[in-house]
């Protein structure tokens, strides 16, 4: 079975589906890899080291992509600069996986069954400890948050660490991360590391004993309903509860050096927590980074891949921010693909059995159909057959 793994062409995408360690462990397995030349140039990974670890290394992407059993990537497949679709270049039967994108562009799920392409989606990997060492969701978030409070760091006119010297004591920074998933319990890891006093809010109230191991403080705000979804993920709140959020919010936005935001509600616009009134109430200098700025941000006047400076306060909305850790944003995303692989293969082919619900899952399109219903609904077709 050959596996190839593609050149990124997305502009600013520096990672990489496979690293040359993962590489040689899937050959010891009997697997063929083939890697496009160049794909882990940009993460510092390169043609050579894949050879040494038993890859060959293909120029002719048309070659590349027509002839695997299983393509890998790292973000969906687009159209090349020939204007060619890289989902044409695929053969009729092959496996494709990756992030896939299938909530937020359910048409290229649609073309990948239109050229029966079986594809499985990192999106869509369920959340489980089963599951764990495939997510890479949490793997690529945890690079998220702490890149985030490093950029925040160096956009802040302030120290983070409390300092006393000879020439006087400075206080600490005080940062506010608003969502603690994985991303935003990462970012409060680090600016803990970084000396700073930090506070965090989600909706979820489970992730109090999270941010408090952590050395953070919980804001606790008592809402009279439900917040969380099957899944463990936020679900979207009422117009009551947002009101009744965004005044908590707001108390502490205000006293803060450093806001840093994460909340993301699956399948939908990013909830907007922070406003411009609450931004207009910070000191000057003051630094926010909205992770959430390309899903439609969480606070008010971010833009994406921008800096934006309101009422003296630098709204940051970064995007793509594990591609700006390539080497270990690569490796981390590669072992998450290398056990996906090892779980989907059997004696040396792909053995998909659909009442695993780590396969059943993750496999966005199989055999000419749309399989997901969250895809379905989106693309109006029907309710699928079991
Ligand atoms: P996410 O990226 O979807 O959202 C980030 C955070 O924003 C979440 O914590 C969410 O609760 C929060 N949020 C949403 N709306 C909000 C609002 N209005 N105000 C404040 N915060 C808000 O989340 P994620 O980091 O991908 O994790 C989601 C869930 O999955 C969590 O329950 C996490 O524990 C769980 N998870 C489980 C596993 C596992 O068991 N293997 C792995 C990873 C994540």
């Amino acid at each position: 079975m050959k596996l190839s793994v593609a050149k990124e062409v997305e502009v600013g995408e520096r990672r990489v589906a496979l690293i040359p360690d993962t590489v040689s462990r899937l050959i010891k397995q009997g697997l063929e890899v083939w890697v496009e030349a160049g794909a882990g140039e940009r993460a510092f990974f390169a043609d050579a080291a894949y050879e040494a670890a038993g890859a060959t290394i293909v120029t002719d992407t048309a070659k590349l992509w027509g002839e695997a059993d299983v393509l890998l990537k790292v973000g969906p497949p687009q159209e090349r600069e020939n204007g060619q679709h890289e989902v044409d270049l695929l053969r009729e039967g092959a496996t494709l996986i990756g992030f896939l994108d299938p909530l937020g562009t359910p048409t290229l799920s649609k073309r990948l069954a239109d050229r029966k392409v079986t594809a499985f989606s990192m999106e869509l990997i369920p959340r489980t400890s089963r599951a764990q060492s495939m997510d890479a969701l949490s793997s690529q978030a945890g690079v998220a948050g702490y890149k985030a409070t490093l950029i925040a760091a160096a956009a802040l006119p302030k120290f983070f660490p409390m300092l006393t010297t000879a020439a006087g004591t400075i206080p600490p920074a005080k940062v506010f991360v608003i969502g603690a998933g994985v991303a935003g319990l990462q970012a409060i890891a680090t600016a803990r590391l970084l000396g700073a006093v930090v506070e965090a809010f989600d909706i979820r109230p489970a992730v109090k004993e999270e941010v408090q191991s952590l050395g953070a403080k919980f804001v606790e705000v008592k809402l009279e309903e439900e917040t969380v979804a099957a899944g463990g993920y936020a679900k979207e709140v009422s117009e009551a509860a947002k009101q009744k959020t965004q005044a908590a919010i707001a108390e502490h936005v205000k006293l803060s050096d450093v806001v840093i935001t994460t909340a993301q509600v699956p399948g939908r616009k990013a909830p907007r927590l922070v406003t411009a009134e609450m931004i207009a109430q910070m000191k000057p200098g003051s630094v926010v980074v909205d992770l959430a700025a390309d899903q439609g941000g969480n606070c008010e006047g971010s833009e994406a891949g921008k800096d934006v400076v309101r009422d003296g306060v630098t709204i940051i909305g970064p995007t793509n921010l594990p591609s700006s850790m390539p080497v270990h944003a690569s490796q981390m995303y590669a072992k998450n693909i290398l056990t996906l692989v090892q779980y989907l293969v059997k004696d040396g082919a792909l053995n998909l059995n659909f009442d695993d619900d780590i396969i059943s899952s993750a496999c966005v399109t199989h055999a000419g159909d749309v399989r997901n219903q969250r895809v379905r609904d989106l693309l109006g077709e029907p309710v699928a057959a079991k």
